[in-house]
């Protein structure tokens, strides 16, 4: 069971910032829509680009005091 450290929440995190998320399935509309009518991909590096600094800027939060979710403990802590 997952608990904030912070708050007495207990519960499921919430990833933030959600934006980011949204913005990397937006930007893949514009290669795939080239792929799709037959042209090369372009934008393709940089959406793979755009998508994977998403994917590490995403970090679950607490939802209730808005804190950053405990990860997993680090050996030797
Ligand atoms: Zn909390």
């Amino acid at each position: 069971m997952k608990d904030c450290p912070h708050c007495e929440y207990r519960g499921r995190p919430r990833l933030q910032p959600a934006w980011l998320l949204w913005l990397a399935l937006l930007v893949w509309l514009v290669p795939l829509g080239f792929l799709t009518a037959g042209f090369w991909p372009f934008l393709l590096l940089p959406s793979i680009a755009i998508s994977a600094w998403a994917l590490m800027a995403v970090r679950p939060v607490c939802p209730q005091c808005g804190r950053r979710w405990k990860v997993s403990a680090p050996p030797g802590a």
